[in-house]
């Protein structure tokens, strides 16, 4: 018998997850020289997963990847099955058997909690819901957010809590020419909210966000971002990683959040407080949240692995609205194996391995499911090159 991947001899090949990773993976092996039949199965209706429902929609430029991916579906040797969940109308086990290799691009659906008391109240809501409600993910379409409130917390400092303060300050009018969905439009339309707060638990230095994006919290019209000068004197080891190569944006945020940090402040604008060291220890309230409590932190630690432990002292803020942005976390396959600790599929290589390190032959993984929730979206193309090598 022919060997896979030959004439008359197709490799068979499903993808699961049409995102950047699944749709990279696909272009991977259509170039590969194979005789290959790929199979895209996506659990929603429609293709394109993060790039659609969760880049920002008022960043239109980074969504206009969709037209490289929509070339690809137009190869003849891909088809593209939505709404087809694995788990509950196909098995892991089913295709295992009907195809050479599966390869599972699914992602990060579920986000990652902060285990603090009160993280269950009304009104303290997963960021990555909030983003796909602005962005008409189906299944957070019906979710509700209190946009009458005063005062919204934003915890976590990277790229998606700037996405969504930024959504909360936009005006609306701006909004009006994006994609946003129309519900989400009529409730910021309505919004009450005059005071964020963006919350990170370490130092300028390690905050996650890049300059761009840090940037345009200095834009929002009526919006002044503020920032204490004090936060962002450097210990020794955040002076040192302002040179590390793990560090590439940090001079720039740095030089940008001190140009926050000398706005006069209280001009009349509504205020974007930038928070460092303070992380929240209990949100409260009767029967919403009303409160958040925050402690100090000091760093510790040698450069690039500086920890932030509680110093003891405390703030507590008003909080009508707390988003947590505190990382996404990918969700398991029943019938694959999952690493509980990374949130991701245990691999070697983009092979998926079971508990013991064996490899499950056939099965592949690439994307936010194999190396955790980190990078741009382009990062998933050489991540799915590698896989599919
Ligand atoms: P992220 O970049 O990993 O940031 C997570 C943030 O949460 C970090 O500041 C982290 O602080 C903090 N955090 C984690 N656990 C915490 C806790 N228990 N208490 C307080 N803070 C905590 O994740 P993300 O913002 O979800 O973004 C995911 C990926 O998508 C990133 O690679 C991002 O760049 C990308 N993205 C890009 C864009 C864009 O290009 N415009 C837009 C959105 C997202 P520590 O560092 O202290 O852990």
């Amino acid at each position: 018998m022919a060997m896979p991947g030959t004439e008359g001899q197709p490799l068979r090949v499903a993808i699961v997850g049409s995102g950047p990773g699944g749709f990279y993976a696909a272009e991977a092996l259509l170039e590969s020289g194979l005789q290959v039949e790929i199979d895209l199965i996506e659990r929603l209706p429609v293709p394109f997963g993060l790039v659609r429902f969760g880049v920002a929609p008022d960043h239109a430029k980074l969504k206009s990847v969709t037209t490289v991916f929509t070339q690809i579906a137009e190869d003849p040797r891909l088809r593209f099955f939505g709404n087809v969940e694995v788990g509950r109308d196909v098995s892991v086990r089913q295709l295992g058997a009907f195809y050479h290799a599966v390869i599972v691009a699914t992602g990060a659906a579920g986000d990652r909690r902060l285990g603090i008391a009160g993280e269950h109240l009304p009104g303290v809501h997963a960021a990555g819901d909030f983003v796909g409600w602005y962005n008409g993910r189906p299944e957070c379409a019906d979710l509700e957010f209190d946009l009458q409130q005063e005062v919204a917390v934003v915890i976590g400092q990277g790229n998606v809590a700037i996405d969504v303060c930024r959504i909360l300050a936009s005006p609306v009018d701006a909004l009006r020419r994006t994609d946003i969905a129309a519900h989400a439009l009529d409730a910021l339309a309505r919004s009450r909210v005059r005071e964020i707060h963006l919350v990170g638990r370490r130092g300028p230095v390690q905050a996650k966000f890049t300059p761009k994006e840090l940037r345009e919290l200095g834009t929002l019209p009526g919006w002044q971002p503020r920032v204490d000068p004090a936060a962002l004197v450097l210990n020794d080891a955040s002076q040192a990683e302002l040179t590390m190569p793990g560090f590439v944006h940090a001079p720039r945020n740095l030089d940008i959040l001190r140009g926050f940090a000398q706005t006069p402040t209280d001009d009349g604008r509504r205020a974007l407080h930038l928070h460092f060291h303070r992380a929240p220890v209990a949100l409260s309230g009767a029967t919403r949240v009303e409160r958040i409590e925050l402690e100090a932190q000091a760093l510790s630690g040698e450069p690039g692995a500086q920890s932030a432990a509680p110093t003891g002292e405390r703030l507590s803020l008003p909080a009508g609205l707390v988003l947590r942005s505190v990382g996404y976390r990918g969700t398991p396959l029943p019938g694959l194996p999952f690493d509980l600790v990374r949130g991701a599929l245990p691999h070697r290589d983009g092979r998926v391995i079971d508990t013991g390190g064996k490899v499950l032959r056939g099965w592949y993984a690439t994307g936010w499911i194999k190396r955790g929730p980190t990078g741009v979206i382009g990062t998933n193309r050489a991540d799915s090159v590698d896989t599919v090598a």
